[in-house]
């Protein structure tokens, strides 16, 4: 079973947190073990899983992600996105949750992150459910 979810991001670079929506087409497809594959079909964004609880890790992500790769640094890609698309290739682009009893199997303070990377944008992401 594949869910198609669209997404407007607000800001260049943005996390936004996906995890109930991933949780809600869990519920839908219900299954009880299994894998969940998320999968953004963008070059310019990414999917991650990381810390839900304190809003000073996303801003401390992106301060050290912009030091590695910064937005400009005579690039030659002429869309002027460069940073962009090569943080999406280092963050991924698709991940992979163990579906156990019915549930994701996540940890305590994980969440699952959609990763804006060249917005303001119209977004994409797919999630497929697959039983045992
Ligand atoms: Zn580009």
């Amino acid at each position: 079973m594949i869910f198609d979810h669209q997404l407007k991001t607000d800001r260049r670079q943005d996390l936004i947190d996906i995890t109930a929506l991933v949780e809600k087409d869990l519920e839908e497809a219900s299954i009880g073990e299994g894998l969940c594959v998320i999968f953004v079909t963008h070059t310019t964004a990414a999917l991650t899983i990381n810390e839900n609880a304190d809003p000073d890790v996303p801003r401390d992500m992106f301060v050290k992600l912009t030091q590695l790769v910064p937005e400009n640094d005579n690039y030659r890609h002429l869309e002027g996105n460069s940073d962009a698309h090569i943080l999406s290739t280092l963050i991924g682009c698709s991940l992979t949750i163990p579906v156990e009893h019915g549930k994701l199997l996540l940890g305590t303070w994980q969440g699952i992150f959609f990763v804006e990377l060249d917005g303001p944008r119209q977004r994409r992401f797919k999630v497929k459910l697959q039983a045992d």
